[in-house]
């Protein structure tokens, strides 16, 4: 038999393999330049025209080489610490490219689709959430949607209406703290429910919804006929780390006989740290759960989990219209246990617990992760990044040219610098933030603290290093003193 490709194939993968990973091990070693301030030559060079004729794989695994990974992104950098993101752990990053190639989706009972599982629960245990049942989605958006979509589907089932069919015919209303992240009115939006629905609960001092505001909140919905979908909590808020009293607000949400929605997106994880232990009781007065691995525990991106107490709430809100093509080959009866080639059986039918039908095996990469360092090195690398923050915290107090925004919260310290001399403080800090990104080493982003603009690192990089977080304070003063200086000449 002639078989013609028209591209490379089997026995090229070991040698394009390791082309590339020795370029990502010398962009590992961050000695090149920011991929806008070095020689911006790349946007050049990237911006061809739709190739006509191939070049070959050669040529390409090139330009990947020398052109893309050497401009890589300043997020995989051991001193970047803004927003919630960080670059994945290599052994996630192994196990998501083998999944690209050894098994494109994850259905099809085969050892990907059996780590999806697995991990998942592995997940569930490491992070004290019983025997709660989850579903993997390419992030924290996704995920509380999704979450979202089972709070929805529950509250309308209770009144006799399966939603999901049907539509929302009726004003509702989601309860989540003033410091919520805002996917969760993207997913009131994309629900049907609208943006608007989402009731804002106004926090404390700390950032913490209030869970007096709250109960006055619902009670006030009740008497005005506002049908209540959902309570949204945060075990650590995007911006400052704030993790809501959950137990109080499980319990309102639980004795009004509402959905309870932990966001535990970001912060989840801090549950390792035995000394925050307490800040997470009242976890199990949830419905429902999302992490992203690929945030604090080092997964690569495109990977966060919706856990749930039972899948089939997922599936009446999710499933489609049942489709020939897949329901055809699939062998329900038998389940896992059958001795069936594993075309007989799709496995676990996530694609029909969430919005995604073809999704790659992501569960590997956590499988991988976890493998690679267990829950006792992840413990400590959370416990590593909480310190980082405190002892920035405690540098932060004592400085005479720094104040502290807000206590340490999880991995997130707030602060800024100040002088009696300065103006407008807030605009000040702004400029030395963007002095100190330029210069690449040191990349926090900003928030505000109520009317104040923060300086706002959050560590969560499996490659960070402690003293890393007095070095960034050092570089904030050092560049508020020249910029003072440069203030001050300027007025003279
Ligand atoms: C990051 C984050 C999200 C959104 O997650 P993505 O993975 O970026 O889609 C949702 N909630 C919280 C609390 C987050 O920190």
């Amino acid at each position: 038999m002639i078989m013609t490709k028209d591209f490379a194939e089997t026995g090229q993968f070991a040698n394009y393999m390791s082309q590339i990973g020795e370029s990502l091990d010398d962009f590992l070693k961050f000695e090149h330049d920011d991929a806008l301030a070095g020689d911006a030559n790349w946007r050049e060079q990237l911006s061809e025209q739709l190739p006509q004729k191939g070049v070959g794989i050669d040529a390409v695994a090139q330009t990947l080489r020398n052109t893309v990974i050497a401009n890589g992104s300043a997020i995989v950098r051991p001193g970047f610490t803004a927003f919630i993101t960080t670059g994945g752990t290599t052994a996630s990053s192994i196990a998501s490219a083998a999944a690209s190639i050894g098994s494109p989706q994850r259905y099809t009972l085969n050892a990907f689709n059996h780590l999806e599982e697995l991990s998942l629960n592995w997940l569930a245990e490491m992070l004290e959430l019983g025997d709660m049942k989850g579903l993997y989605s390419t992030g924290g958006s996704v995920a509380n949607l999704v979450a979202l979509g089972g709070a929805r589907q529950s509250a309308f089932e209770k009144i006799g209406i399966d939603v999901a069919s049907t539509g929302v015919d009726r004003k509702c209303c989601i309860y989540a703290s003033a410091e919520c992240h805002h996917t969760i009115q993207r997913s009131a939006a994309v629900l049907g429910l609208g943006r608007q629905s989402v009731r804002l609960i106004e926090c404390d001092d700390q950032m913490r919804m209030r869970p007096d505001a709250l109960r006055r909140a619902i009670e006030e919905d009740r008497k005005s006929g506002v049908f209540p979908i959902a309570v949204v909590a945060n075990t650590g808020s995007t911006n400052t780390g704030a993790i809501d009293p959950i137990k109080e607000i499980g319990e309102i949400a639980n004795a009004n006989d509402i959905w309870f929605h932990i966001d535990g997106a970001y912060g989840l994880p801090g549950i390792l740290d035995e000394r925050l232990r307490d800040r997470f009781v009242g976890i199990e007065l949830t419905d429902s759960v999302i992490i992203d691995p690929h945030k604090w525990l080092g997964a690569c991106v495109g990977i966060a989990a919706t856990f749930v107490r039972d899948r089939d709430i997922l599936h009446r809100a999710f499933t489609q219209e049942p489709a020939d093509y897949l329901e055809g080959s699939v062998d329900h009866q038998d389940g896992a246990n059958a001795p069936s080639h594993s075309m007989d059986d799709f496995g676990i039918p996530y694609f029909d617990f969430g919005v995604e039908l073809s999704a790659p095996p992501r569960g590997v990469a956590v499988w991988a992760m976890l493998k690679e360092i267990g829950v006792e090195g992840m413990r400590d690398r959370i416990k590593r990044h909480n310190d980082m923050a405190t002892e920035l915290g405690d540098f932060v107090r004592k400085h005479p040219k720094l104040e502290l925004l807000l206590e340490p919260s999880l991995s997130i310290c707030c602060f800024r610098f100040v002088d009696d001399a300065i103006p407008d403080v807030n605009d000040f800090n702004q400029r030395i933030h963007r002095r100190l990104v330029r210069l690449n080493q040191f990349i926090p982003s900003t928030t505000k603290v109520g009317d104040a603009l923060a300086i706002r690192p959050c560590f969560v990089g499996a490659r960070s290093e402690k003293g890393q977080e007095i070095a960034l304070a050092e570089e904030v003063v050092r560049l508020g003193e020249a910029l003072l200086a440069e203030m001050l000449s300027e007025i003279d």
